[in-house]
């Protein structure tokens, strides 16, 4: 088979605009041709796992166009449509085709284009016709609508937070394509929406998430169900289909779909009180961890995940640090260029005073004034050991300071943490650290969960809260729990995607 191959993956935090903007086309890393094969063989990620299915299989991969921007606020309409232009003109230049296979991420929002996902579709939709199936992966925090359900074949979500499955769904994709261009698959879909702004859920361990995985899991099981994926949703986004959502494909039967994510939605309905969540504030996770008896001790961050389009400067949780006066405690990273180049100009071994982060808004806390020493300075460009395995990641230049009993890391970049490779690279052994401080809502556990002796969840104010009540979601479809008391649900009977 001829399979084109591309996307277009952004998570939009709408609330991000007042902190750090618009994003822009500068913001989006774009590939085409035989430079996403170079950029993302062999890695953990959803076009990493299509290759990887087109590979084993002996189909040829079209490589069309790629585009890519980190989390972060809505994307300009100039941005969008030309990263949107690029793909469909390479698919057009791709054709004639059998199928298509995307990673897309599900919560992406332009200026204009509420739904970028099943804009995009429509637009593939009108280039190949409807004989061709076409499959995205999308990252399980994707909002999903019905809209997108009409215009792609397979919306295969990844089931697991940390996402290390989502080479998975890649080659899963690869796979029903086939079933599908055989003629043994005739792909339905049910996108069962419900009123829910689920607070950041990891599926690790005994979490709820996971008890919902394993609902999800048994629904599979009898004959003619496909899949049944859980789509927590993204919360930071007024959109008015903001909120969780369960994707069910059958072969062929809507009313099989359909029931079967019914029965999904109302266990989740069930058991939403489960996922509330309730995290300590910087000062109260800095005490517990000062006092464990078992070390490393990890605390996360989550209000300021870069991840979820945080500016990544915030300095509530080191501050707390800082004031404890913590010995052999190590934090990484906040992004901070400015004192990056203080560093380097000052050179290892000097001392430096600084403000240290605290520059993008009064949210995430202001600067904090400190002395300290440039221990270590990097190009920061390495490669991801845990989720996305194999994939380059460049913060620009980096550099260690230590600062009392803490060495803290400086990127020129935003990211979140989610391994302990850039302590490493910095000459941090973590395993040696009374507590360690990172930036991340769940990512970090695929790297941290055998290291730590204890993970304790910070909660401060910034844009990626647990907190989802302090957003204001105006144009969202209310009532939404856990904002309004008067939420209900009820299972929809009829629906776009219930006619043949
Ligand atoms: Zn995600």
């Amino acid at each position: 088979m001829r399979i084109a191959v591309g996307g277009i993956v952004h998570e939009t935090n709408t609330y991000a605009v007042a902190s750090t903007g618009l994003t822009a086309i500068d913001s989006f890393l774009r590939l085409t041709g035989d430079g996403i094969a170079d950029f993302f063989t062999g890695t953990g990620t959803g076009i990493g796992g299509i290759l990887a299915g087109c590979e084993a299989a002996g189909h040829e991969p079209v490589l069309t166009a790629y585009a890519a921007a980190e989390p972060s606020g809505t994307i300009t309409a100039e941005a969008y449509a030309e990263v949107k232009g690029a793909l469909i003109e390479a698919l057009v230049a791709a054709m004639p085709i059998d199928a298509v296979a995307l990673e897309l991420h599900g919560a992406g929002v332009a200026e204009g284009v509420d739904d970028v996902e099943a804009d995009l579709g429509a637009a593939i939709r009108q280039v190949v016709g409807a004989a061709v199936p076409v499959a995205a992966v999308l990252d399980l925090h994707g909002n999903v609508t019905p809209a997108m359900a009409e215009v792609f074949d397979l919306l295969l979500g990844c089931h697991l937070y940390p996402h290390t499955d989502l080479d998975d769904r890649g080659r899963e994709a690869i796979t029903l394509l086939e079933e599908v261009h055989a003629g043994r698959l005739r792909p339905v879909m049910h996108v069962e929406q419900l009123p829910i702004l689920l607070p950041t859920s990891t599926t690790d361990g005994d979490s709820p998430a996971a008890a919902a995985n394993r609902v999800c899991a048994e629904i599979e099981l009898p004959d003619g169900v496909i899949d049944c994926t859980l789509m927590h949703g993204f919360p930071f986004t007024d959109i008015p289909e903001v909120g969780t959502s369960i994707i069910v494909i059958a072969n062929g039967d809507r009313a099989l779909a359909r029931g079967a994510a019914t029965e999904a939605a109302a266990w989740m309905w069930e058991h939403r009180e489960d996922f509330r969540c309730e995290h300590e504030t910087p000062e109260l996770a800095v005490r517990r961890a000062a006092a464990a008896s078992a070390r490393p001790v990890v605390i996360n961050e989550t209000s300021d995940n870069p991840g979820g389009g945080s500016p990544g400067d915030g300095t509530h949780l080191l501050r707390a640090m800082i004031e404890a006066r913590l010995e052999n405690s190590c934090f990484a990273f906040i992004s901070d260029p400015e004192v990056v180049a203080a560093a380097i100009a000052a050179g290892v071994g000097r001392t430096i005073e600084v403000k240290l982060g605290g520059k993008h808004d009064d949210l995430h806390g202001a600067p904090i004034a400190v002395n300290a020493v440039v221990r270590s300075i990097t190009d920061g460009r390495f490669m991801l050991q845990a989720m996305m395995r194999g994939y380059q990641l460049d913060l620009g230049p980096t550099c260690r300071l230590q600062v009392e009993g803490i060495d803290v890391v400086i990127t020129s970049k935003p990211w979140q943490t989610i391994d302990a490779e850039i302590f490493l690279f910095h000459g941090i052994d973590v395993t040696r650290a009374n507590v360690i401080g990172l930036k991340s809502s769940n990512h970090f556990r695929a790297g941290f969960r055998d290291i730590a002796a204890e993970i304790i969840t910070a909660d401060s104010p910034g844009l990626t809260t647990n907190r989802v009540e302090v957003f204001d979601h105006t144009r969202a479809r209310r009532p939404l729990w856990p904002i309004d008391q008067s939420a209900t649900y009820t299972p929809s009977l009829v629906g776009p995607d219930n006619f043949d």
